[in-house]
């Protein structure tokens, strides 16, 4: 195990600018901090050092438990959203639903109202044609 220089002094990388203090999510040295050159991706030197102690057996197995735990915590909240999203179109769908009854709702109404009123003018009809079919045969008769 290495032991730690005080991270008050950053060390100088091949480019002669202090180094960045980085941390390795490796399974081998999970979070666990090192330098590490502070340029970006393209610029950067090879400069490495660890800060802090290689993680014991112990450690890695706990964090590698603790990784494990976040990743089915995400699954749980992958299909909870999954699920949540799918209730809520279900759900506007539902109220479209409710929706285009209403309209055929109010159309059959209006559909039964010319209806009455149809009705009412043929027994009018009928009621008139009796009274001129009498009034013939009082005549005639
Ligand atoms: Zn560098």
């Amino acid at each position: 195990m290495e032991s730690s220089p005080p991270l008050s002094s950053p060390p100088l990388c091949v480019h002669k600018i202090e180094a960045a203090i980085k941390i390795s999510w490796s399974d081998a040295n999970p979070a666990t901090r090192y330098y590490g050159c502070s340029l970006g991706p393209d610029g950067r030197c090879a400069f490495f050092q660890w800060i802090d102690a290689r993680p014991t057996i112990l450690q890695r197995n706990y964090i590698a438990k603790l990784k494990r735990e976040r990743d089915e915590a995400r699954e749980q909240l992958r299909i909870q959203t999954c699920l949540a999203r799918q209730a809520k179109e279900e759900e506007e769908e539902a109220w479209g639903k409710a929706g285009d009854m209403t309209v055929l709702n109010h159309e059959l109404e209006e559909e039964l109202a010319a209806l009455k009123s149809r009705r009412w003018w043929l027994e009018k009809m009928v009621t008139l044609a009796m009274l001129l079919l009498i009034l013939l045969i009082v005549i005639v008769g």
